[in-house]
């Protein structure tokens, strides 16, 4: 099958990248298939291309709805029949598009893993011709894992219907154990996995215990060029540390989810288009973001785990040139995470707690909710009902996790309108000010009873028809609102709580309290992991990172904060030949312990320096060292 042809003809690209033809290869001839390639590395064309290479329909489980819309998109936008299911549909919406999937010739369905074992979804699945069961973001069904996620334990059960289906399954981080969990829960029929090295060979890690980190920060931006990401775990401070790199004249801007989404795009875009060199922001940056040529990337707070360091970090250098990553860090910053931690995994009863609040909040029943959705002032209901709002955060992450609830900005109000004046009123108004009459004329000949009600507009429509700008139709609106012609309620983005299931009583609600003991020890020894990390001054940055994610026999990378502080070790290169010829020679003949060797020299010169030559010449496996701590020349 010509592989390459299909990937040209789509997607414009000439060449697979490391692995992806092996990947697919697999899922062809009918292997189960697991895929771990770093964040970046093309996962998405892994189950793409074997989509469109075979008949049939590719189901793609993926937990993040964003990604799934943008996902959607572009391959809409390639000509490719492409659906995607998530709440903040109606049900006629998904009742077609699950049609489309049985009867139509749809190419790619997206689902969450919620949605992939409804029963609706059972009873249709086995009518699908489904070619494909592509699991993305698979390391979510390890409860090992960082980002563990209750319902993608139950995919396995899909795969009774569609027996003869293979299955993909993808992820950028897992650790050595994760790997093998994944397989088993998704019931590989035979171990399979693909995986690309963790190694970065052009990203330098650094690590810099610092009191001033905004005197260290400027310090980069002005020594690095080209574009920057720096991250921060607070809102606030991303707002500030960008105001303050402005007036030391960085070009900068700041990024968070509490933004809305026109303001994420618009900055979003001038980062891309680099009008903006350095962005500042939360995790929330980054996801589905592909910008080849980041220069650095500097974290201002420690990640909870080495998995979220290893994925922001490695935004720098897509392109393969050289990129930094560094992580600014002091000893209230450890301690700070260990708090962040404690309070992420609140005592399961207070999680409870706030799962019955939210349910008389909304005024649900128990045993109704489900698939309703409400708009969701955390501020307010935390005064309602005096609960520390980082606590609901963290017990709705929860719940969302274990698929009780969906929280997004997805499902925003929409815009809506009212004339606050009569029919007479608005005519002598349009006399008194012409200017406005093809705008209000407009809105009288595109939506009905806007004398008596609020009416659901879109400014998107409005721009259209009026060949107006959208911010222009914006600023009609609100003076108009202001002159108290209409009343305009621009569209509401404050979040959103959907009900994913029936209300339960929290006695009801399943969770085990082993299950959350031990969730919470595994964030503890990747939180812990961390702080080893930032800590040790010792061992090779990136040796760290792949000896975490269980790779072994690497090269110390010569680049990172410690290894340059190593061939700083006061070794000139007159004293390294020096070393390096007389020892040569002596281990080529026969193997030394490193006893023997040290003692058969007699260079002059401090034993460390002969020391760090020897440990240099190990480490970039010149000389190699055996089981019993032999050297010889390798
Ligand atoms: P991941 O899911 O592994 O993080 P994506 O699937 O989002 O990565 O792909 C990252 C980027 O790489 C995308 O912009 C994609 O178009 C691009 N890409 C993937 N494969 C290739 C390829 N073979 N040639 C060129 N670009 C590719
Ligand atoms: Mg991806």
């Amino acid at each position: 099958m010509n592989l390459q042809a299909i990937l040209l003809k789509h997607w414009g690209f000439s060449s697979f990248r490391p692995l992806q033809e092996d990947i697919i290869r697999s899922v062809i001839e009918g292997n189960d298939t697991l895929a771990l390639l770093p964040t970046g590395g093309g996962k998405s064309l892994c189950y793409q291309v074997p989509g469109m290479a075979k008949d049939g329909l590719c189901i793609v489980v993926t937990p993040l709805i964003a990604l799934m819309k943008d996902q959607v998109q572009a391959l809409k936008s390639k000509g490719i029949n492409a659906v995607g299911i998530y709440h903040g549909l109606s049900k006629v919406e998904i009742d077609n598009a699950i049609d489309n999937c049985v009867y139509g010739d749809v190419k790619f369905l997206y689902l969450s893993p919620e949605r992939l074992v409804t029963d609706m979804m059972r009873t249709r699945i086995p009518k699908m011709n489904v070619s494909l069961l592509a699991i993305d973001e698979a390391h979510c069904i390890s409860q090992w894992g960082y980002d563990f996620r209750p319902p993608y334990q139950r995919i396995a059960e899909i795969r009774e219907l569609i027996p003869n289906t293979p299955l993909m399954a993808l992820t950028a981080t897992a650790t050595k154990q994760v790997v093998v969990d994944i397989q088993e829960k998704l019931h590989f029929k035979d171990p399979n996995v693909f995986q690309k090295s963790f190694e970065r060979k052009n990203l330098a890690y650094m690590v810099f215990r610092e009191e001033d980190k905004l005197n260290k920060l400027l310090k980069i931006c002005l020594k690095q060029s080209g574009t920057g990401v720096v991250y921060v775990r607070n809102r606030r401070r991303t707002r500030e540390i960008s105001d303050w790199l402005q007036q030391q004249n960085v070009s900068a801007d700041f990024y968070h989810a509490g933004l809305t989404a026109q303001e994420r795009d618009a900055k979003q875009d001038a980062w891309m288009k680099e009008r903006t060199r350095v962005i500042v922001s939360t995790n929330a940056f980054g996801m589905g973001i592909d910008k080849p040529n980041v220069r650095f990337v500097v974290h201002m707070d420690l990640p909870d785990s080495p998995e979220a360091y290893f994925q922001e970090a490695g935004r720098g250098g897509r392109d393969g040139n050289k990129a930094f990553a560094i992580l600014l860090f002091n000893d209230t910053d450890t301690d700070s995470l260990k708090q962040f931690h404690e309070r992420s995994y609140p005592p399961l009863k207070e999680i409870k707690k706030v799962y019955n609040c939210l349910g008389n909040y909304f005024q649900l029943a128990i045993g109704s909710g489900k698939d309703q959705s409400f708009p969701f002032d955390v501020f307010a209901f935390a005064k309602n009902y005096g609960l520390d709002p980082f606590l609901i955060y963290a017990a709705i992450g929860f719940l969302e996790k274990e698929g009780y609830l969906a929280s997004s900005d997805a499902l925003a109000n929409p815009s809506r309108l009212m004339f606050m004046v009569n029919n007479e009123e608005l005519y002598r108004f349009q006399v008194a000010n012409p200017r406005f009459n093809p705008f209000t004329k407009m809105l009288l000949r595109s939506f009905t009873g806007l004398f008596t009600e609020f009416t659901r507009i879109r400014e998107d429509d409005i721009a259209r028809r009026t060949g107006m700008s959208k911010e222009a139709v914006y600023k009609t609106l609100q003076e108009l609102h202001k002159m108290n012609i209409l009343h305009y309620k621009a569209q509401n983005k404050r979040p959103v709580i959907t009900f994913l299931e029936e209300r339960l009583a929290a006695s009801d609600l399943r969770v085990s309290k082993e299950v959350y003991r031990e969730r919470k020890l595994f964030a503890r020894k990747r939180m812990e992991a961390m702080i080893d990390y930032v800590s040790s001054e010792t061992k090779c940055r990136s040796l760290f990172l792949l000896a975490y994610f269980g790779e072994k026999g690497k090269n110390r990378c010569g680049q990172c904060d410690v290894c340059l502080e190593r061939n700083r070790a006061g070794v000139s290169t007159y004293e390294f030949n020096k070393v390096l010829k007389s020892i040569k020679p002596v281990i080529i003949s026969e193997k030394h312990t490193l006893e023997t060797l040290l003692n058969g020299m007699d260079l002059m010169l401090p034993e460390e320096k002969i020391l760090n030559v020897i440990r240099y010449l190990i480490d970039n496996e010149k000389i190699a060292e055996d089981e019993d701590g032999l050297l010889h020349w390798k």
